[in-house]
C-alpha cells in the first residue's frame, strides 16, 4: 500500500501504529488481578519526565497496523482487552472500539485524558498529567481516576484533578515506581486520613509480569 493511504488509513483510526500487544493480568487500578489483552498503541506527546514506556513516545517507530489484524488477535486470548500507550487518544479510537465491541469484548481504555475521547468504552482509568491536561467530558465519563504520586505535590495536584470527575469515579493514588519506597508512605497516611482515595500499586511489577 501506499505510504500516503497508509497514513490516511492511521489518521481516520482504521489502522493505528501498534508498539506491542500481550496476554497478562492488569496489574492497576480497579480491575487489578484480572487477566486481559494488552494493546500499546504508540504516539504521546504529553512528555512526563518519569514516563516507563519512553519508546511509545515516537509513533513513526511502531508499525501501522490494520485494527482488524488488531481485533482479530485479542479475541483469540481475553474477553478484556487494555488498550493503553503511549497516548491512545492520540488517534481515533472509534473504529477499534466498534469492532472489539462487534465481537462482544469489553473496552478498557488507560488514558491521561489529554486528547478528545474518542471510542466506545466499558472501563475508562483517568490518568491525569500535569503537562498537559484532560479535555473537560472525560471526567465526567471517568470510571476510575489514577493520580500517580512522583513528590508530595502530586496530592496536590490529585485534589484538583479529583474535584473535576463524576460522582462514581473511584479515586486511585499510585506511587511512581522508581520512587515507590519514598512515596508509598505519603501516600498510605494520605488515604488513611482521605478515605475516598484509595491506593493503587503497580502488582504487575511485584509480579514481574509485563
Ligand atoms: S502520558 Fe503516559 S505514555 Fe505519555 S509520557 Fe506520560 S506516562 Fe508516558
Amino acid at each position: 500500500m501506499q505510504e500516503n493511504n497508509v497514513l490516511e488509513l492511521v489518521d481516520k483510526g482504521f489502522y493505528l501504529p501498534l508498539m506491542e500487544e500481550f496476554y497478562t493480568i492488569q496489574g492497576e487500578g480497579f480491575h487489578k488481578g484480572t487477566a486481559a489483552y494488552f494493546i500499546r498503541v504508540g504516539g504521546c506527546d504529553v512528555g512526563c519526565h518519569w514516563c516507563d514506556v519512553k519508546e511509545s513516545w515516537n509513533a513513526e517507530t511502531h508499525p501501522p497496523t490494520d485494527i482488524e489484524h488488531i481485533v482479530e488477535n485479542a479475541a483469540k486470548y481475553s474477553d478484556t482487552i487494555v488498550v493503553t500507550g503511549g497516548e491512545p487518544l492520540t488517534w481515533d479510537m472509534g473504529p477499534l472500539t466498534e469492532k472489539l465491541k462487534a465481537r462482544n469484548l469489553k473496552t478498557h481504555i488507560e488514558t491521561s485524558g489529554a486528547y478528545t475521547l474518542t471510542g466506545t468504552w466499558d472501563w475508562i482509568c483517568l490518568s491525569p498529567k500535569k503537562n498537559k491536561l484532560p479535555e473537560g467530558r472525560i471526567y465526567d465519563e471517568a470510571h476510575e481516576l489514577k493520580v500517580i504520586v512522583y513528590n508530595k505535590h502530586d496530592l496536590i495536584f490529585a485534589e484538583e484533578q479529583a474535584s473535576q470527575t463524576n460522582k462514581e469515579c473511584i479515586l486511585y493514588l499510585q506511587p511512581e515506581w522508581s520512587v515507590r519506597e519514598k512515596v508509598t508512605p505519603l501516600i498510605v497516611e494520605y488515604v488513611m486520613k482521605n478515605p475516598k482515595w484509595k491506593v493503587s500499586l503497580q502488582t504487575h511489577k511485584y509480579l514481574n509480569i509485563p
